[in-house]
């Protein structure tokens, strides 16, 4: 198979890594050439339940840092060249006006991530999408050879864009090591059968697993646990093994003795359900064999304290993430491998690497696009620099 194409970049992988490295190469008088198996930009669109969560509204770099499990310290470095600011300004040079939500979290005006996609295709229309998938990259004397499954390319130098959720296999024989994807962001599987609560959500419950605790809004689901505090617990212990628990509070520090002595009339359940929802209310009641109906003078210390337990210590056991629908992998390439400066391979030269393919994930939040906006502006400095 001959070498066909005449350009000195590859970047393998259209998402908004491999794009927006395309874009900022473009800027230094490059055509690099991007190969996308599928359609280039396709994973955007989901991003933001359709909305484009693109950014956070901090401008710390530190803190803004902070909001990655894996990759904080790296990324010091990548944020100190681009970073909140730099973004901003990016969507806005490309016609992409954004605003920021009460939460800061920052959003096209448009309210649409497929907007963002055909503003940011836009922008780096000439450059050639080869729709290919990469079977292979194999280091040659003095450049690269980009394997797809019709043909060969020769390439100077190689920008990897996969992204978390692909077949690592096209980087095996460039000698990097691998971090395990495995699913951060997810709902959780528990070994408690919570189905009946399926549905019912929690605001504002403290949790407590491992040595450490957090707050949030808790949603029960046919097989767990999901909603905001779960998926920032799964991010939190993606590494750790299962099973592990999570103990939650859902009341804070409250005088149950002196709420039933005040309400003595009242049902426990009706009582309750002033605190949590009814269902779980149910739900507790019933698992603790405890009448529904009684009245709260009826409540002895022993019933007392065990309903306080499953309000301030309610305990679950995770067995797994729930498979498929997470929102970002943990893993990929070594941190230790890769320069923090420029996104080139410390093992091989002219290799660079950005976005979700490197061993860094975030909370939600914008956290995960500002990875690839800023690690896909360095790989194109790092490239582009001849
Ligand atoms: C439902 C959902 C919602 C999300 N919402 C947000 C959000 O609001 N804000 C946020 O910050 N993050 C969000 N994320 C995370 C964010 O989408 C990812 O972090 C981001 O897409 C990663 O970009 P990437 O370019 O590194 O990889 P990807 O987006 O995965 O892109 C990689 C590209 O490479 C291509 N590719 C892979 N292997 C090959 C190959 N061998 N040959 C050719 N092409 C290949 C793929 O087809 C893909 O197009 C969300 C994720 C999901 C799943």
């Amino acid at each position: 198979m001959a070498p066909v194409l005449k350009s000195k970049i590859a970047i393998v992988g259209g998402g908004p890594a491999g794009c927006i490295c395309a874009y900022f190469l473009r800027q230094k008088g490059f055509q690099p050439v991007i190969f996308e198996k599928n359609s280039p930009l396709k994973t955007l669109l989901p991003t933001g339940g359709g909305r484009c969560n693109l950014a956070h509204a901090e401008f710390d770099l530190r803190e803004l840092a902070a909001n990655y499990p894996r990759g904080e310290k790296f990324l010091y470095s990548v944020f100190s060249k681009f970073s909140t600011a730099e973004t901003l300004e990016f969507f806005e040079k490309i016609g992409v006006k954004t605003y920021v939500q009460d939460d800061f979290r920052i959003f096209p005006v448009s309210d649409s991530a497929s907007d963002v996609r055909r503003m940011i295709l836009e922008a780096i229309s000439g450059v050639r999408i080869c729709r290919e998938n990469v079977c292979a990259i194999k280091v040659l004397q003095g450049g690269f050879e980009v394997r797809s499954e019709s043909c060969a390319y020769f390439f100077d130098k190689v920008v990897v864009a996969i992204g978390g959720h692909s077949a690592f296999e096209i980087l095996k024989g460039l000698g990097h090591t691998i971090l395990p994807p495995v699913p951060a962001l997810c709902a959780l599987k528990t070994k408690e059968n919570l189905s009946e609560l399926a549905g019912v959500s929690i605001q504002y419950a403290r949790a407590q697993f491992g040595k450490k605790s957090l707050c949030g809004d808790l949603l029960f689901t046919h097989h767990g646990v999901s909603g905001p505090l779960i998926y920032k617990i799964s991010s939190l212990m993606a590494r750790e093994s299962f099973p592990y628990k999570i103990s939650f509070d859902f009341v804070g520090e409250i005088e149950l003795q002196e709420i039933l002595n005040s309400n003595p009339h009242k049902s426990i359940k009706n009582l309750l359900a002033e605190f949590v929802p009814k269902s779980f209310v149910q739900y507790i009641l019933r698992v603790s064999a405890i009448d529904e109906n009684l009245k709260a003078s009826q409540i002895n210390g022993k019933v007392r304290d065990k309903i306080l337990k499953s309000l301030t210590a309610f305990e679950i056991t995770v067995i797994s993430a729930s498979k498929g629908g997470e929102v970002v992998t943990c893993g990929g390439v070594s941190l230790d491998e890769v320069n923090s400066k420029t996104m080139q391979s410390k093992l091989v030269k002219d290799l660079f690497f950005c976005g979700e393919v490197l061993d860094i994930d975030g909370f939600c939040g914008g956290f995960n696009l500002q990875n690839c906006w800023s690690t896909g502006f360095l790989a194109a400095q790092g490239a582009g620099n001849e």
